[in-house]
């Protein structure tokens, strides 16, 4: 159906109890005109462990694809020229209207699409990021690795603390001892040691994300050591 407002009942799980994930990926125009994705299969695969971790239905990959490829044929002339994207938040939630914690018995998935520039206020160039010592954002058994609201609900208001003191980000340290680096509020993090890239291991409190490994591939490529 086109974009427009969802009609949902006020006792919809998700409302109460954050039964919900996404994902986000980009569509480019290329130079001689084409529409292209990068790994959208990796997307989808990340939006079905994440079901899984919420409890909702894993959507089968094929079928997220064929969803977005569908999609993409009829808002193919809203993806910009470079470097602008069309971003493409796929997303799902539970809207059983029922008010016990439990498992929603209904799912809802959505995809929607939208031009956009730079993420950061900073545009392209470098982002400041304010090394958090205070609030952490996950702990492993939790369900950091998962794009899931409440990963997002609980780092508005260290973000905003960040915001104004200058910064545009968030530098998550480990939920444990808060010593151990573990990612960026939406991004993964590198650093760079001569030629040894070290990266923190996901082990279930950051996002695997897509652009982390494909930095990895591409450092091991370059004659890189990379150490996780
Ligand atoms: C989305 C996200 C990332 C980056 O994932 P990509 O697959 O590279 O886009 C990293 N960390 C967090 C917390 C995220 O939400």
């Amino acid at each position: 159906i086109p974009y427009g407002p969802l009609s949902m009942d006020p006792a919809a799980k998700v409302l109460h109890y954050g039964q919900e994930i996404f994902e986000g990926l980009k569509a480019y125009r290329s130079g001689d005109g084409r529409v292209l994705l990068f790994r959208p299969e990796d997307n989808f695969r990340r939006l079905a462990e994440g079901a899984e971790r919420l409890s909702m239905p894993p959507l089968p990959v094929e079928t997220g694809i064929e969803a977005l490829t569908a999609l993409l044929k009829l808002d193919r002339d809203w993806v910009p020229e470079a470097p602008a994207t069309l971003y493409i938040r796929p997303f799902m939630f539970g809207d059983e209207p029922a008010l016990g914690v439990s498992a929603s018995r209904n799912v809802t998935f959505c995809i929607i699409t939208s031009p956009s520039g730079a993420y950061y206020e900073s545009g392209w160039g470098p982002v400041r990021i304010y090394v958090e010592d205070k609030y952490v954002r996950a702990v492993r058994g939790g369900f950091g690795y998962a794009k899931t609201g409440g990963n997002y609900a609980v780092s508005l208001y260290p973000g905003e603390e960040a915001h104004r003191k200058g910064y545009d980000q968030v530098l998550w340290l480990d939920g444990v001892e808060q010593r151990h680096v573990e990612e960026v509020g939406a991004m993964n993090i590198f650093f760079l040691f001569d030629d040894e890239l070290v990266t923190p291991a996901p082990q279930g409190s950051i996002l695997s994300g897509i652009t982390r490994k494909s930095v990895l591939q591409m450092a091991e490529r370059m004659g890189l050591r990379t150490v996780e």
